[in-house]
């Protein structure tokens, strides 16, 4: 499939010359017909990136959400995975959201990490914890976290890294190709079809199907981000709505009007309950098992 020149440009206006080799992945699609990297395994150097990043001395906020159940049974492991392998030699901050700050584990980190608890308050469904995230994050970044951190990732608790996520990942904004998804037809994919919300996609529109487990950028850009799918989510509201994957749904038509910069494979993001996939070299997440009487009421 796709090698594309235009991976080369974008590589340039990341500032990261010399990272990239598209063409290390023939059998696999590298590149967006609107010339954004898809990085797979072997198409980047990760030496590089990281030499890079440290040049430009970045912070790298890691958020994520721990409420309910979700704290016991996932945040720990999280935490300590990505302490092994999340942007290791850059500065990181986490930021841990959170209905019970006492109870977020003590995990031991690296120089130059740290980690910090918000408070949120305990929405009463699951879907609602979701969705609440868009409008929590959107004030986080337009406070400290915006403030301390250049580029910031936002992820799902119930998963762990397994490999190395580095600064490969970085760009101006990152959306990750979603595991079940990354081989069907556009108009096969569970977008919301609903014209009544804010998240509608029509069957001819659509680029790829992203999972909101994952997804990044700049400050400036997930700010934008965060703000359109908060403004939909509560306009969805207002008419009753409730998108069929809840703030993934609005995140979908958010890519689909701002094309992200980088896209990430889905090896960056990977259920192991698929199975093998010839493609599928390296997974750098793993989702835990879904199990949903436990976590969920
Ligand atoms: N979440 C949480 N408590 C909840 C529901 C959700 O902390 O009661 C957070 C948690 O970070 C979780 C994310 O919201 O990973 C998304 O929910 P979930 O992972 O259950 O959704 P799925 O991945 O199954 O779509
Ligand atoms: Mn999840």
């Amino acid at each position: 499939m796709g090698v594309c020149p235009s991976a080369i440009m974008s590589l340039l206006r990341d500032n990261f010359t010399g990272v990239l080799h598209p063409w290390a992945r023939p059998e696999v699609l590298t590149c967006t017909s609107w010339g954004a990297p898809i990085i797979w395994d072997g198409t980047f150097n990760p030496d590089i990136a990281q030499q890079v990043a440290g040049q430009q001395n970045l912070t790298i906020g890691l958020t994520v959400f721990a409420v309910g159940r979700y704290l016991e049974k996932y945040l720990a492991r999280f935490l300590e995975s990505a302490e092994q392998h999340f942007m290791v030699g850059q500065h990181v901050v986490y930021y841990v959201f959170t209905e019970r700050p006492a109870a977020v584990p003590q995990v031991a980190l690296g120089r130059g990490r740290r980690l910090r608890v918000e408070r949120v308050v305990q929405e009463r469904r699951w879907q609602d914890v979701s969705m609440a995230r868009m409008r929590t994050l959107h004030a986080a970044l337009g406070g400290r976290l915006g403030r301390e951190a250049h580029f910031v990732f936002c992820m799902d608790v119930d998963q762990h890294f397994s490999n190395a996520f580095g600064p490969e990942t970085l760009a101006d904004s990152v959306a990750q190709l979603h595991a079940w998804h990354y081989r069907w037809p556009r108009w096969f994919l569970p977008y919301e079809r609903d014209v009544r919300s804010a998240a509608a996609l029509s069957r001819s529109e659509g680029d790829f199907y992203y999972h909101a487990a994952v997804f990044g950028g700049s400050v400036a850009a997930l700010r934008r981000l965060t703000a359109h799918c908060t403004r939909g989510l509560q306009r969805d509201r207002a008419l009753g709505l409730e998108a069929r994957w809840h703030d993934e749904s609005h995140l979908n038509k958010f890519f689909w009007l701002h094309k992200p910069a980088k896209v990430l494979s889905p090896e960056f993001c990977w259920s192991p309950e698929i199975g093998w996939r010839p493609e599928v070299h390296r997974p750098r997440l793993l989702w835990a098992p879904k199990e949903y009487a436990l976590v969920r009421d």
